[in-house]
């Protein structure tokens, strides 16, 4: 078969960033592309262990490739965490990068683009000194609302709108984001923005991406159209290719897409939702990152047992933060609520979870493949997010989109059992019907001759071009 190109794949390592990229990875194997997909040692360990990414999945053209020992495998909930995985891959990964691609330079399968995520300056670095400049294309795993509030941030620091002052729920309008003038506050802006380091990290990033080939987005027209015509003006190329996850499953032809999981998934909750009645149960996770307190623990509990509704929850073994009172017993009420309406697994197969027909609702920290899947299963949302981009997420999702209701920084049992029941019961009808709109839209955007599906196509043709180019230069 003809050699199409050979793409060197740079994940941000984490849960959602890897899921995300190994789809498109999955997408660009079945177009023929060589890849070689980069990870720190702990979650290729991980990847080997509890998925089929070196087992039948992909072609032989698909290399899971791991950086030296060194890398950063703490908890990332934290800034610390955050500056120490990023530090880490600028010592050890990018060293590690440019040694691996002028090794490979001779092989007979040399790389001819790059495609990275978060961290672009590493791209960019590694590219500048390849002999041939490497193109490189920005796959940000983000909502394109999250990425073009980062590309703002400057201009809310010089418009004095940032830094946050405090550390209350503030409600005061931020001002300065091209699109989002009417309804953003700041409460919709990541947590990150009280503090200036994160801030600049995040917006350097960024607004270096604007030296890229192309821009990949996660994210369809229907969705956040308005949004993406600012970042046109900013970025040449931008490839709006998702719902990925939706796009994989109809170019497999099959129910599902293969797990990326660092987590064992349950199976075991698809048996008790198959005997659940339709549209009856609230789905709850907070995704792979998120730590809660204790105390928040009991104010979710506690709201989803007197909200009387069935729920599947998904209590990471890493959820709560703090040893402490671990060992406090469990209230005999919400044990017996539990019992009768409940059903708690450590890891889900989230995706299958959502499509289910029996889940009418997700409670959810509104990371962007959380939301996507929602959105794409057409299941409405209650919002309590966390960090990052999930601020803003949850913003468009109860004020943009209406596909739910935005609980944000609030987080008592009352409310949570007031929300709970104002969207699987007071206002469900409401609720669904967006939802399921904004679903079919998802769905049409993937299928041939929707939005998404000729991005994609245009995004080969460009990988392709590139290729011929870049091998002229070898
Ligand atoms: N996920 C899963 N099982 C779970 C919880 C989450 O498979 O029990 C997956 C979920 O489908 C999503 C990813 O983990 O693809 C979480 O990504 P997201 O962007 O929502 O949040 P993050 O983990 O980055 O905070």
């Amino acid at each position: 078969m003809e050699f199409i190109g050979h793409i060197l794949i740079f994940p941000f390592p984490a849960q959602s960033h890897l899921n995300s990229m190994l789809k498109l990875a999955h997408l660009l194997d079945l177009s023929n592309f060589h890849i070689t997909f980069f990870v720190p040692s702990n979650i290729h360990a991980r990847l080997l262990a509890l998925t089929d990414v070196d087992s039948g999945r992909f072609t032989t053209r698909f290399r899971l490739q791991s950086f030296p020992p060194g890398i950063y495998d703490g908890a990332l909930d934290s800034k610390e965490g955050l500056l120490e995985l990023c530090h880490s891959l600028h010592t050890i990964g990018k060293p590690f990068l440019k040694q691996y691609i002028a090794q490979n330079h001779d092989s007979g399968l040399p790389f001819t683009c790059f495609i990275s995520d978060l961290l672009v300056s590493i791209a960019l670095d590694v590219s500048e000194e390849c002999f041939n400049h490497l193109p490189v294309y920005y796959f940000r795993t983000i909502s394109a609302c999250a990425f073009w509030t980062y590309f703002s941030l400057p201009d809310l620091f010089e418009a004095g709108e940032l830094p946050i002052k405090g550390n209350g729920i503030d409600s005061s309008p931020i001002t300065k984001v091209k699109g989002m003038e009417d309804f953003l506050r700041v409460r919709d802006l990541p947590p990150f923005c009280r503090d200036e380091d994160m801030a600049v990290l995040l917006y350097t990033e960024t607004r270096l991406a604007v030296q890229v080939r192309g821009l990949i987005l996660n994210t369809f027209e229907d969705l956040e159209g308005p949004i993406l015509s600012h970042i046109r003006t900013k970025y040449p190329k931008v490839y709006t290719i998702g719902p990925l996850h939706a796009r994989l499953k109809a170019t497999l032809a099959s129910k599902s897409t293969h797990s990326n999981s660092l987590w064992e998934e349950d199976e075991t909750c698809m048996a008790w939702l198959d005997s659940q009645e339709p549209r009856s149960v609230i789905y709850v996770s907070f995704g792979s990152i998120s730590v809660i307190t204790r105390q928040q623990l009991m104010e979710f509990w506690y709201g989803l047992v007197n909200s009387g509704k069935k729920f599947l929850w998904v209590m990471r073994s890493d959820l709560v933060a703090g040893k402490d009172d671990e060992e406090s017993p469990i209230p005999s009420e919400l044990k017996e609520g539990t019992k009768a309406n409940g059903y708690i697994v450590g890891w889900a197969p989230q995706e299958a979870v959502l499509d289910h027909l029996a889940v009418g609702g997700f409670l959810t920290h509104s990371g962007w493949n959380s939301t996507l899947e929602s959105i794409a299963a057409g299941v409405p949302m209650i919002c309590w997010p966390f960090f990052a981009d999930q601020q803003t997420n949850s913003r468009f999702v109860g004020e943009v989109w209406k596909v739910g209701l935005d609980m944000k920084d609030v987080c008592d049992r009352s409310s949570v059992e007031e929300l709970i029941r104002e969207l699987m019961e007071k206002r469900k009808g409401e609720f669904l019907e967006r939802a399921e709109n904004m679903g079919k839209l998802a769905k049409e955007a993937i299928s041939e001759g929707g939005s998404s599906y000729c991005n994609f196509d245009c995004l080969i043709q460009d990988m392709i071009k590139v290729n011929e180019a870049t091998r002229e230069l070898l």
